[in-house]
């Protein structure tokens, strides 16, 4: 076993969530680990959750914490399940991101360092933030609200 030197460099080259790269290779399929590891991105109107609305938590689909309930998801059009709020605030960290030449701010998920997409602000959605979290569908799993009664 190799014990994990924690870097400060700005890289993902450290084995973040407690896992190396083999074993999240073996516990995603190839497009959840690009995305989620390698902070790839889907295809827009691709993913499985762009239009749902069904009631739950979506959860992490690298380490299964709770990042945002469908109650905040909004339709966006921007081909991308978009959330004007995360669950809670601490559940995610959100990192800047100049890679496309622009500054963005990306968002992952805080338990695994799993990446998730990115958070846009003032783009004038009625949303009570402003803020529209465009989270790949690959990067979550709904975990449907089950019909207790109140
Ligand atoms: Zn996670």
């Amino acid at each position: 076993m190799t014990t994990p030197t924690p870097a400060t460099s700005g890289h993902h080259q450290d084995p973040p969530g407690g896992r190396t790269p083999q074993q999240w290779r073996e516990k995603l399929t190839p497009q959840e680990y690009h995305v989620l590891r390698e902070a790839g991105t889907e295809a827009p109107w691709s993913g499985e959750y762009v239009s749902t609305t069904s009631p739950g938590v979506y959860e992490c689909r690298g380490c299964g914490a709770p990042l945002f309930s469908s109650s905040t998801k909004f339709e966006s059009h921007c081909g991308w399940p978009s959330f004007f709020t995360p669950l809670a605030g601490d559940a995610v960290v959100q990192i800047e991101d100049r890679s496309l030449g622009t500054v963005r701010t990306e968002v992952r998920c805080a338990a695994c360092d799993g990446h998730l997409g990115h958070v846009f602000s003032g783009e004038g959605y009625s949303t009570p933030t402003d803020l529209r979290y465009c989270i790949n569908s690959v990067s979550l799993r709904l975990a449907p609200l089950e019909d207790n009664a109140p």
